[in-house]
């Protein structure tokens, strides 16, 4: 026979565990399951709701959560909106015990229902003897960075001195610029960590798209970086089949390109191309995100638009953009029999920007975009002339540079009527 010899530090630990358990047994009876049994079926139906508003939090005897870390988490929101610090006296597998940090009567105990489906609040004590202070412990970084997940998902740069005036203003909570700022930090890394898995996803969402659209045309395009093989996204081309035949059967072969920024983390454009339906609204073709708008970009883009509408050179097509330089080369070189006009609006915004922002200025500009022969442009251009002839010589200007100059712009001014914008 030989004794099993259980090591001083597992020995230790297999005591303090069953200390542990004792106490818990001891709580239970001082509480009472029996007691709690009576609790959960006299307030039975009391579930927390975690999407309720965090300043809405309510604590009652019987409520019950899904987990122990929902109730501690609830707890937490509570004390932080109730302007009270509290303290996790007790925290194991099957109770947490809460108390207040001054050494005032509230607490709060819970522990696991009788068929461990939910946590139940057993014993509460609502009542506070202490002040209700403005610095909380709880609200560290870690509660911060979760209350501004999505304000910061919309805007990367939201500023920490904001964060610190709605916490003061909505919960009354003072809290350093230092906790906010790197609230922000994990926020951003977090959202950009997310960012960087769902670019993992493209290629299978474009295989997949190209399993369920046969005939559309989906372009991914990545590149290999010198240091490791791992490719790396850098453009994505869309058009649905059913877009490109739409346009084709129902609109008219006018179209128009246009590139915008991407305010994401990780930058980028829009390219797009749209036309005009029977209803004179916009009519969706195809777009691409790119790396950013210049020639290569907008040549890769017409040339795959180009393949799906079926243009040759551009004979018989509008082109409709604004003064981009990048796309001017691109749809000169690629559609060369295409008509290409600048937008109105894009000219009387450049222009607007020169110092012609009077209201008479601007009236004059759009009577001159609507007129639909050479004549009545020539009066109003007089009359703007006659006005301010500075006007007039920086309009001519503002095209000359990119095209044929003034019978391009009235091409451009008389060719498209983009409506006023009050
Ligand atoms: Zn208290």
């Amino acid at each position: 026979m030989c004794a099993q010899v259980i090591p001083m530090d597992i020995q230790a630990k297999n005591g303090m565990k069953n200390l542990l358990t004792r106490r818990e047994e001891r709580q239970e009876e001082l509480y009472g399951d029996d007691e709690g049994e009576n609790i959960l079926a006299a307030h039975s139906g009391r579930r927390y709701d975690p999407g309720c508003p965090i300043d809405n939090i309510t604590i009652q005897l019987g409520m019950t959560y899904e987990s122990r870390s929902q109730f501690k988490a609830a707890v937490k929101n509570y004390a932080i909106c109730n302007g009270f610090n509290v303290r996790i006296k007790r925290s194991t597998e099957n109770v947490v015990e809460v108390v207040c940090q001054e050494h005032c009567p509230w607490r709060i105990y819970a522990s696991w229902g009788p068929t461990r489906e939910a946590f139940v609040i057993k014993a509460v004590n609502d009542e506070h003897r202490c002040n209700r202070t403005p610095t909380n412990i709880q609200a560290d970084y870690r509660w911060i960075t979760k209350h501004f997940l999505e304000t910061i998902r919309r805007d990367m740069n939201y500023r920490v001195i904001d964060m610190v005036r709605e916490l003061h203003e909505k919960y009354g909570i003072i809290v350093s610029r230092a906790t906010c700022y790197s609230a922000r930090s994990w926020a951003r890394k977090m959202l950009q960590g997310s960012l960087d898995e769902h670019y993992h996803m493209l290629p299978s969402y474009v295989a997949e798209l190209q399993k369920v659209h046969r005939n559309s045309t989906f372009q991914l395009e990545v590149e290999h970086d010198i240091h490791n093989s791992l490719p790396r996204f850098n453009r994505l081309y869309i058009c649905f089949e059913s877009l490109a035949r739409g346009f084709l059967e129902g609109c008219r072969p006018v179209i128009g390109l246009d590139g915008c920024f991407l305010k994401t983390e990780l930058k980028g454009q829009l390219l797009s191309t749209v036309g005009r339906d029977g209803n004179n609204m916009m009519f969706p073709i195809a777009w691409a995100v790119v790396e950013g708008e210049n020639q290569a970009s907008w040549i890769w883009f017409i040339s795959l638009l180009m393949s799906d509408l079926g243009i040759v050179d551009g004979y018989g097509w509008t082109i409709i953009s604004d003064q981009q330089k990048g796309l001017e080369n691109a749809v000169a070189g690629l559609l060369p029999n295409a008509e290409h006009r600048n937008c109105a609006r894009h000219i009387y915004a450049n222009w607007k920007k020169k110092g012609h922002s009077t209201y008479i200025l601007r009236n004059l500009f759009w009577k001159a975009v609507k007129c639909t022969a050479c004549e009545g442009f020539h009066r109003v251009i007089g009359q703007m002339k006659t006005l301010k002839a500075e006007a007039v010589q920086d309009l001519l200007e503002g095209s000359q540079s990119s095209s044929g100059g003034f019978s391009k712009l009235l091409k451009s001014m008389t060719k498209f009527q983009v409506p006023k914008k009050k």
